[in-house]
């Protein structure tokens, strides 16, 4: 059997004493002061074993892995007609692009780009009456803790800088695929990126995904088993935007990264993980993150290859 909590604890130390590359994004200026140097990991199996180390208790700005979240509940509600609004497809540009929108006549290519969950975004308005806090109830039934909140200031810091999300936005309303206010759907797009949750938190709170829909905490099924497949086959294909072919290639799990640093993966069947660094490479994800990952799971010799 694999030692995880002997592999974890090795990976995190090798990764801690390389030089932490990258650079704290600084276009949301709230997420630009957080401390360089946080580094931690929780993992948590289908059996509810789990490992923590290093700042795996701290809360942080979760971002675009609120998009999972997101995605979960409107497809769980609308079914296979999303897809009319979404598509599947990689983008292979940056995840705040402008430029494909044109061509694909304002239908994102996918979810996780932000252009496809402002449309989820403006789905949840159509769809919910207090699309916030249903979101939060959500969430928080996922992690089972009540106290999993949005950073207010955070989140006004997003809508102050939100230009490009709000051009995006405005762009695919002129195609009809924005059916309310844009400004309404920008201020719930940056509400969600504002959760603050920790890395033992978002393991326990994507467990389903591991386990064909359903939470294996409280055996609640969250989703069928074909739509998480489904989902874990986008979060393979487009969970890192542009570099979703690098971390299929050296990590071979399907994930999420958010740009507050944290990202999210999962063996299905087995486990899922969170490791959380703010500094980020040049493509918008994690940089420890990613290194600890494709270390962790080059030792584990676990993937979905
Ligand atoms: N709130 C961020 C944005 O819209 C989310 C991006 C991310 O986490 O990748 O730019």
């Amino acid at each position: 059997m694999v030692d995880y909590q002997q592999i974890i604890s090795k990976v995190y130390h090798d990764v801690l004493r390389q030089e932490n590359k990258g650079k704290v994004p600084d276009y949301i200026p709230e997420l630009a002061c957080i401390e360089e140097g946080k580094f931690g990991i929780a993992m948590t199996t289908l059996n509810n074993f789990s490992v923590e180390i290093g700042d795996s208790a701290e809360r942080f700005s979760i971002q675009s892995i609120s998009k999972v979240f997101a995605l979960a509940f409107v497809y769980e509600k609308l079914e296979e007609k999303l897809w009319r609004r979404v598509d599947v497809e990689p983008s292979g540009n940056a995840f705040n692009s402008l430029v494909q929108i044109e061509a694909d006549n304002g239908i994102p290519r996918n979810p996780f780009i932000n252009a496809g969950a402002i449309v989820i975004c403006d789905i949840l308005l159509e769809i919910c009456v207090d699309p916030k806090s249903e979101m939060l109830t959500f969430i928080r039934g996922l992690a089972e803790d009540d106290q999993i909140l949005v950073n207010e200031t955070v989140a006004k810091s997003e809508r102050q800088n939100s230009f490009r999300n709000s051009a995006l936005c405005n762009y695919m309303k002129s195609f009809g695929n924005i059916r309310n206010n844009p400004d309404d759907v920008i201020d719930l797009y940056c509400t969600l990126c504002a959760i603050e949750m920790n890395c033992n938190q978002l393991s326990k709170s994507l467990l389903f995904l591991a386990n064909e829909g359903k939470n294996p905490l409280n055996h609640q099924q969250i989703l069928s088993s074909s739509k998480a497949k489904r989902i874990n086959a986008i979060l393979l294909t487009c969970g890192f935007y542009d570099e979703s072919g690098e971390f299929s290639f050296r990590v071979g799990l399907p994930g999420k990264s958010g740009v507050g640093g944290g990202i999210v993966a999962l063996y299905p069947q087995h486990y899922c993980i969170t490791v959380w660094s703010p500094k980020l490479n040049s493509k918008g994800n994690s940089y420890r993150g990613m290194k600890f990952l494709e270390a962790f799971t080059t030792q584990t010799g676990e993937s979905i290859f």
